[in-house]
């Protein structure tokens, strides 16, 4: 199925744990059809980065599975798997290097056009163009002028280049700007279209983009709806 991935989850029978410690997820049970947008909403400690965790292999279910299109992840190449399932975290980074590198992480042989079409659909190309090298900026030197909010559409616009079946996305709860906010929204409408997405959602506009908002409570879902049900 893979690299060509649908984007379907399912998380079947997992039961999970760190370490020997007790079990955040007992016998869960998810399936999300290829190419919905899930806002996953609930209390701290809920385990919803733990799902995310699973999803990107930081670690495995300790009884049941996880697949992707009807594949145990566990039977997938890495390399596969890192271009199928992309994770956007709550603090956006910047490595070393340009902005068009910066950009580029997910897709090393991409051309410049390409980094800037990627720019442009997420809107970050007018602050970038507005750098004192443009694409080329030092974000080391020059890391400062970048806010919170342009990080995260730097990120956004990573994630847009690699294009991945599955986008998850564990959204700041650090408050932005109100401009900033605004394009965040939509940037995040772009860059959810086609695609698979789970969002840790901790903004109403976010949950009210969604197709589909889960509740979860101490490793269950215990409410799942439309935004407008919920
Ligand atoms: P938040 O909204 O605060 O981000 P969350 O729903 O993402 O919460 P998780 O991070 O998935 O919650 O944590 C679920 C449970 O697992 C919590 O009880 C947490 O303390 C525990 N936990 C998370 N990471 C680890 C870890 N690396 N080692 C041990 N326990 C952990
Ligand atoms: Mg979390």
């Amino acid at each position: 199925p893979l690299p060509h991935a649908r984007g379907a989850l399912r998380f079947d029978d997992v039961t999970f744990g760190y370490g020997e410690g007790r079990t955040i997820l007992p016998s869960f049970d998810l399936d999300i059809p290829a190419g919905q947008t899930v806002a996953l909403v609930g209390t701290t400690g809920a385990g919803k980065s733990t799902l995310a965790k699973l999803l990107s292999r930081f670690y495995d279910p300790s009884d049941g599975r996880v697949t992707l299109d009807g594949v145990d992840l566990r039977d997938l190449d890495g390399r596969d798997l890192r271009r199928a399932i992309v994770m956007v975290t709550q603090e956006a980074y910047l490595f070393s290097g340009t902005v068009a590198d910066n950009i580029a992480l997910g897709k090393p042989d991409a051309t410049i056009e390409e980094i800037r079409a990627a720019a442009e659909a997420v809107g970050a190309d007018a602050f970038i163009r507005s750098l004192p090298d443009g694409y080329d900026t030092d974000v080391n030197k020059r890391g400062g002028r970048v806010s919170a909010g342009q990080r995260q559409l730097v990120s956004f616009a990573r994630a847009f280049l690699a294009d991945p079946a599955v986008l998850i996305l564990d959204e700041a709860t650090a408050s932005l700007d109100i401009p900033s906010e605004r394009m965040i929204q939509e940037a995040l409408q772009t860059l959810l279209a086609d695609r698979t997405a789970i969002i840790i959602a901790h903004r109403l506009s976010t949950v009210a983009i969604a197709d589909r908002v889960l509740v979860m409570e101490h490793g269950r879902i215990v409410e799942d709806g439309s935004p407008a049900e919920l």
